[in-house]
């Protein structure tokens, strides 16, 4: 069986790892010089940014990064996190959320003395241990035949986790006596960065899972250039051929042309692309019955990013901050791990500070409107960043919009960061592995379940699952 993985984002480099699992012969394809996509990096002098994604979770036995690692038998070096994100609400409350759920109990207790917490985390963490052992059992979501739902139902997770999907983040909150709004504007800034949406958009069962992830964060040792080395070394030991460089122009079913006409055949192809960049990559009645299913994104984010070396050696590596202002309403700063000399000098650390932002904004403006957004944004953000942290030296002061993503990444429209799963929308809409071409599939951040780097890597461990059968 010969295998080929277009695009070496994480959900296409676990893809490539899997498929060489199971004894494929594996090409995996990357338009970039560098691997990672989202989750990839850049150098500018002594320093190494992370270009979007910093941050790593889902490392324990039990969930995907976990999981890949047993497959491997190997892991890459990480530095734990904790607190795994500090949040500096807007009112000036600060609250650093520990792993330890007591800890993390104390901070709320501390800035939200007259509300009852506990009842409303347990159930948090709860219902997101179940919901990781539910992904695991829908390998096959969402449904293309009728079996496939039989052997869902058969998950016993399916009917306690199920009345959470049909009630909102929003109603829980309010539920629990926390409808404080310092409180919801905490929780919307969690939300936002692993869900993409906000309480009252998100249902339970999702708003759990992303209300759970900072519990366990991870910072890989060497940035995203550490674990892209890690995995690009498990690629090649695991004899996988990894073409970097070399944008695929055109696809068939049965094989891939790049962009300096190389044809490349294969029996199964895997795109970790974005559903919506797929359509154009193929032609004829190929292109006709892909096109049946792949319409471009109702709602999805952009992101405007700021790198930066400054002169700190700051512990806590991963600090939201919330603005509400009607430009930015929170940003996510990144520090590198102050030891680690692969990623800046002594003394210094890299930076990188992420917010979300429409795409429309970018791409439907004149040059010169650009540049000015461009440069509005960046100094306030970074006049917020250097005043808080009081910063005094700053180097290679760098911003990216959407614009930038769309360049580096080949995302069509700069739509970055997987797709919200909204209340109330139809789970049969959502964008599965499956094509209705047979040997063609698709995994990353726009397909099921989507969601940063755990969230990849869990959709190409269930394709990997399916294809097993
Ligand atoms: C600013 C920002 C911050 C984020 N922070 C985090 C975080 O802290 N933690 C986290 O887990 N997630 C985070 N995310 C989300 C995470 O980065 C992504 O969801 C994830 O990396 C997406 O992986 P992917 O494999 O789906 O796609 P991508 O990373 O987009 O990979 C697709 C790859 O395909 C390649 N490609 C595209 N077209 C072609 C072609 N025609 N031929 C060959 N190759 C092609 C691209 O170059 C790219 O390398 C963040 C995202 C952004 C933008």
């Amino acid at each position: 069986m010969k295998t080929i993985v277009v695009g070496a984002g994480g959900g296409g480099i676990a893809s490539a790892l899997l498929s060489s699992l199971r004894n494929e012969e594996v090409t995996l394809i990357e338009a970039h010089e560098n691997l990672g996509g989202c989750a990839s990096w850049f150098k500018r002098g002594a320093f190494c940014f992370d270009a979007g994604a910093t941050t790593l979770s889902g490392l324990a036995p039990h969930e995907p990064m976990g999981k890949l690692c047993a497959l491997m038998k190997d892991s890459p070096l990480v530095h734990i996190a904790d607190p795994g994100i500090v949040f500096h609400l807007s009112n000036g409350k600060k609250l650093h959320y520990y792993k330890d759920f007591d800890r993390w109990m104390k901070e709320l207790e501390r800035e939200f003395p007259d509300l009852k917490h506990r009842a409303f985390w347990k159930k948090i963490y709860a219902i997101n241990d179940k919901a990781w052992g539910l992904l695991a059992n829908l390998n096959s979501f969402p449904f293309q035949e009728i079996h496939q739902v039989w052997e869902a139902l058969k998950a016993p997770e399916l009917y306690s986790l199920y009345p959470y999907l049909v009630i909102s983040t929003d109603m829980m909150v309010k539920f629990y006596g926390l409808n404080h709004p310092d409180y919801l504007e905490l929780l919307n800034g969690i939300l936002l960065i692993s869900a993409q949406a906000e309480a009252e958009e998100i249902p339970f069962l999702i708003g759990a899972m992303a209300l759970a992830y900072p519990r366990e964060t991870y910072a890989p040792v060497g940035g995203m250039k550490g674990l892209m080395d890690f995995f690009e070394r498990k690629c090649l030991e695991s004899g996988i051929t990894v073409l970097k460089k070399s944008p695929v122009q055109k696809i068939s079913s049965t094989q891939v042309v790049l962009k300096n006409n190389q044809e490349l055949s294969a029996d199964r192809i895997i795109l970790n692309v974005p559903y919506w960049n797929i359509s154009s990559l193929f032609s004829g009645q190929e292109k006709v019955v892909i096109d049946q299913e792949l319409k471009d994104p109702k709602h999805a984010w952009g992101a405007f990013t700021l790198y930066l070396g400054i002169k700190a050696e700051f512990k806590e590596l991963y600090q939201q901050i919330h603005l509400n202002h009607p430009l930015v309403k929170n940003y996510f700063v990144s520090f590198s791990i102050p030891e680690d000399l692969s990623r800046a000098p002594t003394g210094w650390q890299a930076v990188t500070i992420s917010t979300h932002v429409e795409v429309g904004d970018w791409f439907e403006c004149e040059k010169d409107v650009y540049q000015a957004r461009k440069q509005e944004l960046l100094d306030l953000i970074l006049n917020d960043f250097k005043q808080r942290f009081s910063i005094s030296e700053t180097k290679f002061v760098t911003a990216g919009t959407p614009k930038t993503f769309e360049r580096y990444t080949g995302r069509k429209s700069g739509y970055v960061g997987g797709l919200p799963f909204l209340f109330g929308m139809n789970p049969w809409k959502i964008q599965g592995h499956t094509t209705k071409l047979s040997n063609v599939f698709r995994v990353g951040d726009t397909t099921f379940p989507g969601q940063g780097l755990v969230g990849v890597v869990a959709g190409a461990m269930a394709l990997d699952q399916n294809l097993k059968k």
